[in-house]
């Protein structure tokens, strides 16, 4: 496996890894806030709905109160009427409606003839407007029918205020009656602040609450809309059906919800909603009471939203910590790779390829020091080595004397030449020679003189020759050539310069020096031995017909 595949391979394993490791880290903390977010919601909820069920009983006592003290206040009222005689005094019952502390309002109305005609009012106007309400003349007529001193309507919201209200019908004298109205602003008792809760229930965004009494349902906090439900009122044996229903009018755009609430509250008296779409989870919580002390039941429902992204504040920074520690790993890895591939993986590349070569290694630009020292070493030890080689084949491939090619390097030459023939049918010629009378020149002279005729007859030999001829010494005094892609007739021409120009040369004062010559060109019949003992044999017959002179297959031609 080559260094490259490797690092892909590491480089994709590695990057799939941090990716699969990332995805995994992400999914389970999707999951595990997802569920921590829901519970926070429902129990803070449930706390919520805790606090409104407290303030739910408080209004509840007040009611029950309230109901008793407008009661007591009546029997007054009714006591004071009674020793009237003809004339309804209006400042006479305001007088004894004042004499006890109320912490509400009233209204006192004479009506004659189911006109009012007179009306006296403590504080504030209540609002109601008798002729308008039809509800109050209905109650009249069945009062004037049936005889009945005084009836206590039951307590209702009045249409446009958030109060309590109870009205109570007297008849006063002959055909005037009075009509007494205690009004308890209650809103004070329900006020819910959604700024105040959030203090406490921080995730808490907005809270509704809708009151729902026998005929009415009222939408108590922010009283954006209250809804007369007559056609509920009929079956308010069923609560949760009004709620349902009067839900569906009030937040007409979670009619979808409604069914699901409808099931929840009967078994749970909680619903929560998310809504996908945003970050807002909707929370239902019925708060009812069914006390037997209170004559009229009426219930809360509460709608909360919460806001999911507050329990989400700190997974969200985790979540981003952590795209920014993947997306700095990642940076550094990818770095890392590059680095890796550009310093380590291309100059290893180079390196090796230049290796292949045999060549000194150069590179350019940066090189850390190891692979810097490898290459200084290489070269250094490239170098040693070719010195080495060059000596080494110097010693086995050269005479020393004449630095001629030895007896070795010529026999591998010449095999090398003939396979060169056989392969290509390259032609080569080779010429042999010997010096005449050589022993006659170390017996007169001396041995260092026939050193130095040897050695000075080579260098003048290899002055004639091309650079592709091999000048080989193949015995003490015996001599061959090697032409390369040189025919007989070429090669008979150089041997013949050679031969005159050695005749011609002085080796020894009064001496002269001669030699005498072989040539053959390569033939196919021929193989290594009987091509050179067809040359030595030319190179005798040299000898043989008077020395100094060039014999071959073919006639020289001068
Ligand atoms: P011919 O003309 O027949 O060749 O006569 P020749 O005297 O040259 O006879 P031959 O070739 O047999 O003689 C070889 C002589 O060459 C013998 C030896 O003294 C001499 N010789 C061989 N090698 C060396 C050498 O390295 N140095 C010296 N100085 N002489 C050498
Ligand atoms: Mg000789
Ligand atoms: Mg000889």
């Amino acid at each position: 496996m080559s260094l490259k595949k490797f690092h892909l391979f590491f480089v994709l394993f590695s990057l799939s890894g941090l990716l699969f490791i990332y995805l995994y880290i992400a999914h389970l903390l999707e999951n595990n806030i997802d569920s921590q977010v829901k519970n926070n919601i429902h129990s803070t909820s449930i706390e919520l709905r805790q606090q409104l069920r407290n303030d739910f009983s408080i209004l509840q006592q007040r009611f029950f109160n309230y109901e008793t003290m407008s009661l007591d206040k009546l029997e007054e009222v009714i006591e004071y009427l009674d020793t009237t005689t003809d004339k309804v005094d209006l400042l006479a019952i305001s007088d004894v409606i004042n004499k006890n502390v109320f912490d509400g309002h009233y209204e006192v109305y004479i009506i004659n003839d189911d006109k009012v005609i007179e009306k006296s009012t403590s504080l504030v106007d209540i609002g109601l407007d008798y002729n308008d309400y039809p509800y109050f003349s209905k109650e009249l007529d069945q009062l004037k029918s049936g005889g009945i001193e005084y009836k206590i309507t039951a307590p209702m919201f009045d249409e446009n205020a958030l109060d309590m209200s109870q009205y109570y019908v007297v008849r006063a004298a002959g055909e005037q009656w009075v009509m007494i109205g205690f009004v308890l602003p209650f809103d004070e008792y329900v006020n819910h602040d959604v700024e105040k809760l959030q203090a406490v229930f921080p995730s808490l965004q907005s809270l509704d609450l809708f009151m729902l009494t026998y005929d009415s349902v009222q939408h108590i906090n922010t009283v954006k809309k209250q809804k007369n439900i007559d056609d509920l009122f009929k079956k308010n044996s069923q609560y949760t059906n009004m709620i349902i229903d009067d839900l569906k009018l009030v937040t007409t755009e979670e009619v979808s919800a409604v069914e699901a609430i409808a099931e929840s509250f009967s078994q749970r008296n909680i619903v929560s909603l998310t809504d996908e779409s945003s970050d807002q989870t909707v929370v239902y919580a019925l708060t009812t009471s069914s006390s037997e002390n209170v004559s009229d039941d009426f219930m809360l429902i509460t709608k909360m939203s919460f806001d999911q992204n507050y329990y989400l504040t700190d997974y969200l920074e985790l979540k981003n910590l952590m795209y920014l520690f993947i997306t700095l790993v990642f940076i550094f890895m990818v770095a890392g790779f590059l680095l890796i591939h550009k310093a380590i993986i291309q100059r290893v590349s180079a390196i090796v390829d230049q290796m292949h070569r045999d060549d000194p290694i150069k590179l350019e630009g940066f090189l850390f020091s190891e692979l810097s020292f490898f290459v200084e070493r290489y070269n250094n030890f490239l170098l040693n080595w070719k010195g080495q080689v060059r000596a080494l084949n110097d010693i086995t491939m050269q005479d020393e004397l004449t630095k001629c090619a030895n007896r070795r390097y010529f026999n591998q030459k010449m095999k090398a030449q003939i396979d060169l023939y056989e392969r290509y049918g390259q032609e080569f010629s080779m010429i042999m020679f010997d010096i005449d009378d050589f022993k006659a020149v170390n017996d007169i002279y001396g041995h260092s003189i026939g050193d130095h005729v040897l050695s000075k007859m080579a260098h003048d030999v290899r002055e004639q020759l091309r650079v592709s001829d091999v000048l080989c010494r193949i015995g003490g005094e015996e001599f061959a050539i090697i032409l390369p892609e040189t025919n007989l007739e070429s090669a008979l021409f150089v041997a013949e310069k050679i031969r005159k120009r050695i005749e011609n040369q002085v080796y020894i004062e009064n001496k002269k020096v001669t030699i005498s010559l072989g040539a053959e060109s390569y033939k196919s019949e021929f193989d290594f031995n009987s091509f050179y003992t067809t040359v030595d044999a030319f190179l005798y017959k040299s000898k043989s017909s008077g020395k100094n002179c060039v014999h071959s297959s073919i006639p020289i031609s001068s």
